[in-house]
């Protein structure tokens, strides 16, 4: 039997292209995300292409929802063995205008999810009793927070920091946990991003991309296979000395 991936966020954008990259690798992809549209159709098509996946919808927000997913792709699949902590939400605005409301959903689901989901995944992990993968998303605006993303930036901060204190607590289990920081990767919140941003710069969409592009020093935007490579390294027994750790996936965006 494969062993089982669980991505929270795979209905589109780098979770979609986390799931093909992992059922490359023979993993048994646990597609889970909100939208039941998209999350269904990215099941289906890698059950299509021959590798065994499920749909699970699920709101990362809600605890329940969480371990009730590892449980029942566990049911499903089998043992886990790796568990992806990338659905997140963005919105863009400045610092005294961000909406509570959205401010706070933005908490609840980037961190309080991944939150989650490092708790579900490690109870597995530790129940079956030889370690395990965990894989969070945070961003470029981890290390360096984005105008106009004040709570996205705290946000992702976050996550490393969970990053970091789960590492350590989990080592003991052989447990690890790293994170993936992207700096622009075109996906659908990537879109929505550049609309709004440009909005409030009073710049066409175009131009606001082709400033961003001045700061990408391989002169390109990432697409979501190049984050996805990095999240199959952190699965893969080649990385299973390396946890705690955040990797820039932004193609010369910040050097530290
Ligand atoms: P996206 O918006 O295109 O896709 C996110 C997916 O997560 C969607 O399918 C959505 O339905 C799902 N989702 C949202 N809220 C959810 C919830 N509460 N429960 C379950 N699923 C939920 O985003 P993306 O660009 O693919 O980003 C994926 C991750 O990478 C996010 O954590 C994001 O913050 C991070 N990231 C993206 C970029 C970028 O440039 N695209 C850069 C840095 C970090």
């Amino acid at each position: 039997m494969a062993k089982l991936a669980i991505i929270t966020g795979a209905g589109q954008g780098i979770g979609a292209g986390i799931a093909q990259r992992l059922a490359q690798d023979g993993y048994a992809i646990a597609v889970a995300d909100i939208n039941s549209k998209t999350g269904a159709q990215v099941a289906a098509q890698l059950q299509a292409t021959g590798y065994p996946a499920k749909f699970y919808q699920v709101d990362v927000a809600h605890r329940n929802d969480v371990f009730d997913l590892v449980q029942q792709a566990v049911r499903d699949f089998g043992e886990l063995a790796v568990y992806v902590n990338n659905a997140g939400v963005a919105f863009i605005d400045t610092f005294v205008d961000s909406d509570p409301a959205q401010v706070e959903r933005l908490f609840d689901v980037n961190l309080k999810g991944t939150y989650w989901g490092i708790q579900a995944a490690a109870e597995q992990f530790k129940t079956q009793g030889h370690g395990g993968r965990i894989v969070n998303a945070a961003s470029l605006a981890s290390v360096e927070a984005s105008a106009l993303q004040s709570a996205y930036s705290a946000s992702k901060f976050g996550i490393r920091g969970l990053t970091q204190a789960a590492a350590k607590e989990l080592a003991a289990d052989q447990i690890t946990v790293n994170a993936y920081n992207p700096g622009v990767v075109r996906t659908p919140m990537r879109d929505a991003i550049d609309r709004k941003t440009a909005a409030i710069k009073h710049v066409t969409v175009p131009e606001q991309q082709a400033e961003v592009l001045t700061e990408i020093a391989l002169g390109r935007e990432a697409v979501p296979a190049d984050v996805a490579e990095v999240v199959a390294w952190f699965a893969s027994p080649a990385a299973g000395y390396i946890t705690g750790q955040s990797l820039l996936v932004d193609g010369g965006m910040r050097f530290h």
